[in-house]
């Protein structure tokens, strides 16, 4: 039996890729090995938005070179396309082949190992491709969550992001397709559709013949229109994006949950710039103000880059300022890493490392002050929690061991929340559960003492 294993890196795109991937293998009864060491095909789904993911690719096809000789390793993903990371581990890697062209790749190769005919070269243009992509049915891992794309790739080509070269010009869904794979999840019982996008909130499938809706929130509130009892969040939006119908859409209904996951990067105009992200920070400002009159119960996270080329202290301490003003609930800080092709990686990286750890570590301790206070205000409330793990735990009372069961889930404003078994009774992980919160704690709630 020939056997694959998928390693995927970075954000929720590649992971739905690898799930189509993975329709894939199982369609042409490949068996998934228990790990990549013993796998006849590993495909590393790869991410090429930070040097810290490229990196660890560069250390795992080695190592799987060495102890697994014989597999065939397929590199695709983002960083598939770029010659300075092929060129890296030439030799060491089989095959690097464009995500769209995998399938294709796979069939062939099952083809061979059969015997059977060769299948054609495919010649369709990339839209085509994408389309085609999309048409596959994912396998997905989690029977409760799933993501679907409503889109792929980028037009805003921010100056230090590698999107737009990898995955190419924004390609919306159609809408039909997007509303017919979330009533199929509904009717099997999903509690969470998580519509994914590069940019979801610049979604425009107007090109279609016969295409009824014109934009995101349309489409959101057509997926909130399908009956059952699910949630519905989505990323990423831009805030050049960010219009007052999606926020109106999001206030308006009960399944679309409140938390926003909204981008600001930098608080200086004068690096927002050379970031070539198209807002002002008075406008992200603006947009919160609206997001919070609309929402006020809306918990917010944010990206931020720290060190871009030329950030003086004083551009520094407007980000400072926009995170503390914001009153982040989470926000994914990175340094600035200069990424090959890209407009930023022409400019002098002159932020040392040592001043980029310093930033990141005083933006952190904003967020964790900020990220506590807001999960403070949960305490005495009633949440409603998506389980999503169960975990035994001992605990001693009178000199005897007890197992008790801990639970974990998200709320709908995205909060990591724990909280113990109720008296005897079995909880499922994909079920929703009402948990009144007596402890907060930094980045996630509690329901009682643990
Ligand atoms: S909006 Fe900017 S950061 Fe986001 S994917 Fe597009 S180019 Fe990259």
């Amino acid at each position: 039996m020939f056997t694959y294993y998928i390693i995927t890196f970075g954000c929720q795109m590649n992971f739905n890729d690898s799930e189509r991937i993975a329709r894939v293998t199982e369609s042409l009864k490949f068996k998934k090995a228990t790990e990549k060491l013993k796998a006849d095909l590993v495909i590393i789904n790869t991410c090429a938005v930070r040097q810290s993911a490229e990196d660890r690719v560069l250390g795992i096809v080695p190592e799987i070179r060495k102890k697994n000789p014989a597999a065939k390793i397929i590199i695709t993903g983002c960083s598939a396309r770029r010659p300075d990371f092929q060129k890296k581990i030439a030799g060491r890697a089989d095959y690097f082949i464009d995500i769209l062209d995998v399938p294709l790749f796979l069939k062939k190769m099952a083809g061979s190992a059969k015997g059977t005919k060769k299948i054609s070269k495919n010649n369709q243009t990339i839209t085509a491709k994408t389309a085609t992509f999309f048409k596959l049915k994912p396998r997905f891992s989690s029977p409760y969550s799933a993501y679907i794309p409503i889109m792929t790739g980028c037009n805003n080509f921010c100056s230090y992001c590698v999107v737009p070269y990898a995955r190419g010009k924004e390609f919306s869904r159609p809408s039909k397709d997007i509303l017919q794979e979330a009533k199929n999840l509904v009717t099997k019982g999903y509690k969470e559709i998580v519509l994914l996008g590069q940019n979801v909130n610049s979604y425009n499938p107007e090109n279609y013949r016969g295409e009824k809706l014109k934009n995101f929130p349309e489409l959101l509130k057509k997926v909130s229109q399908i009956p059952g009892d699910f949630w519905i969040r989505f990323l990423t939006s831009h805030p050049k994006d960010m219009t007052d119908e999606l926020i109106k859409a999001v206030a308006d209904s009960d399944k679309i949950t409140n938390y926003i996951h909204l981008p600001f990067q930098a608080g200086s105009d004068r690096i927002l710039r050379l970031m070539q992200r198209n807002y002002t920070s008075k406008h992200y400002l603006k947009l919160i103000a609206k997001i919070r009159a609309a929402i006020p119960q809306a918990s917010i996270s944010t990206d931020v880059i720290v060190g871009f080329p030329g950030e003086k202290k004083k551009d520094f301490e407007k980000t400072a300022r926009i995170m503390e003003v914001v009153g982040f609930d989470m926000a994914y800080i990175s340094a600035f890493s200069v990424r090959p092709g890209t407009p930023a990686a022409k400019l002098e990286d002159n932020v040392s490392r040592e001043e980029k750890k310093r930033r990141k570590q005083f933006l952190t301790e904003i967020l964790k002050k900020t990220a506590y206070a807001n999960n403070r205000r949960y305490i005495g409330r009633k949440v409603k929690v998506l389980v999503e793990r169960e975990k035994k735990r001992f605990s001693e009372k009178e000199g005897k061991q007890k197992e008790i069961k801990i639970y974990s889930g998200k709320t709908e404003t995205y909060k990591n929340t724990r909280f113990k078994e109720k008296s005897g009774k079995k909880i499922q992980t994909g079920t929703f559960q009402k948990v009144k919160i007596t402890k907060a704690g930094i980045f996630g709630l509690e329901s009682y003492e643990l």
